[in-house]
């Protein structure tokens, strides 16, 4: 996790959920609907929800031959029954006086009715009988997504299954900051995992502890998912925009056509770079880059060529980008060293470690913030430190001055689609906006 977000408040990671947008968005005016318009104005910090129409289903047709009148519908008898501690299907069965002969024929009807043995109390099960109690139906409720049904039929049980999707809302919230982004948040009523997403989206452009000024502000769309009318979730961020001491920075989530989620400036820059600054989760810097320092064990003057971070013994020491292991091994001085090759031109090295991460060896290709090894004092070191190098056409660069290059940009094949997008979502952003400023100030 990326240093400056740990100090946020919660220091949880929030897992990106990369559910695909289940649905586009109507952009007119016209669809979009205030809720409780007469709160807002009495809200202090604006918090505006409103949601935009989806697109109909294109399954659902709407020609003149659909049928007009509806299907007529027999008056069914459902028996709720409640699954008891040390519940079975056999013990469930005979307590509803439901036939041996009929739990067996259920019970071997395919895979889904033996998996019925997982059944946990609390769960629901849904019955309709005969009047000879014959079992013609049952029902079990899975989950609040998945119903499955068995239907008695020619002396079978058929089974279907019935899945619901959540519906997706598109949800907007707004907020100036006084003190710090986790308090502007509350104040809009926005989530600590909205928030997060948030925090992590900007985390290059805008420095959270060190950059935020009272005044700054920020708006966000982001998903919200609905089942049966009730919120069972929030989902991604999909446009923000942060002002942050008069420069605003918007962020767009765009999924090319690999399949591959990100966040890009209006121009289709990666919002990401394509190295993390720090290696370590340090308690200290203790040593700068320098073109010239006293060495401190060999008292000789030399120039560092890297920084030192100060860290207890065995923290874990991560791979700042994406690259290939061309050392890990012992290298004089440096005690137990990992090298990296990123790309063509850059190299970082991390030295010192009391030991290597497991499987990391040469010739081993590692990710971003993967763990390689583990802060020590191998080598020439007076006490517990990382000393890390970065490298471009193998000159030494000051890790905490270089200017990192951005990650992969939008594919030139996937340009004109990622224009329409961002288009669109940042016209939403903006419409959003204005109809919130409105319904404040009217
Ligand atoms: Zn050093």
């Amino acid at each position: 996790m990326n240093k400056r977000l740990s100090t946020l408040g919660r220091a949880q990671h929030f897992p990106r959920r990369h559910i695909a947008l289940a649905l586009s968005v109507v952009l007119s005016l016209a669809f979009i609907s205030l809720w409780s318009p007469s709160q807002q104005l009495s809200a202090k910090r604006q918090s505006v929800d409103l949601s935009l129409k989806p697109e109909l289903d294109p399954s659902i047709s709407v020609g003149i031959e659909a049928p007009l009148d509806p299907p007529m519908v027999t008056q069914e008898n459902w028996e709720e029954i409640t699954v008891k501690k040390g519940d079975n299907l056999s013990s469930i069965f005979s307590r509803n006086q439901l036939s041996a002969t009929q739990l067996y024929r259920f019970a071997n009807s395919g895979k889904q009715a033996a998996d019925l043995k997982y059944i946990k109390p609390g769960d629901k099960l849904e019955l309709v009988r005969s009047d000879t109690d014959d079992l013609l139906k049952l029902k079990y409720h899975k989950d609040i997504f998945i119903t499955q049904l068995w239907q008695h039929e020619n002396n079978k049980f058929v089974f279907s299954e019935q899945v619901k999707k959540p519906e997706i809302k598109t949800t907007y919230r707004e907020s100036v900051i006084e003190q710090s982004l986790y308090l502007a948040s509350q104040q809009a009523e926005i989530s600590d995992n909205i928030t997060m997403q948030l925090a992590e989206i900007f985390a290059w452009e805008i420095d959270f502890i060190q950059d935020i000024r009272a005044g700054d502000r920020f708006s966000l769309t982001y998903e919200e998912k609905y089942l049966d009318g009730n919120k069972i979730g929030e989902g991604r961020v999909l446009a923000a925009s942060f002002i942050n001491r008069g420069n605003e920075y918007f962020a767009v989530l765009y999924t090319d056509s690999k399949g591959r989620s990100n966040y890009y400036n209006k121009k289709g820059v990666s919002l990401k770079k394509a190295f993390t600054r720090y290696p370590v989760d340090f308690t200290r810097i203790s040593s700068r880059f320098s073109r010239a320092r006293k060495h401190p064990i060999l008292h000789r003057i030399r120039a560092h060529n890297g920084v030192d971070y100060a860290a207890p013994y065995g923290t874990p020491v991560k791979a700042t980008s994406d690259g290939k292991i061309i050392l890990a091994g012992k290298k004089g001085g440096y005690g137990n060293t990992v090298v990296i090759k990123h790309r063509i031109k850059y190299t970082t090295l991390y030295a010192h470690l009391k030991h290597f991460a497991r499987g990391i060896r040469s010739g081993k290709k590692v990710k971003q913030g993967q763990i390689i090894g583990y802060v020590g004092s191998s080598g020439l070191a007076t006490g517990p430190h990382l000393h890390y190098e970065f490298r471009v056409h193998n000159v030494h660069r000051d890790p905490l001055k270089v200017k990192l290059p951005h990650a992969l940009p939008i594919a030139s094949s996937d340009k004109s689609r990622f224009k329409k997008h961002s288009t669109k979502m940042l016209t939403q952003l903006a419409v959003f906006k204005n109809t919130s400023n409105l319904a404040l100030n009217p």
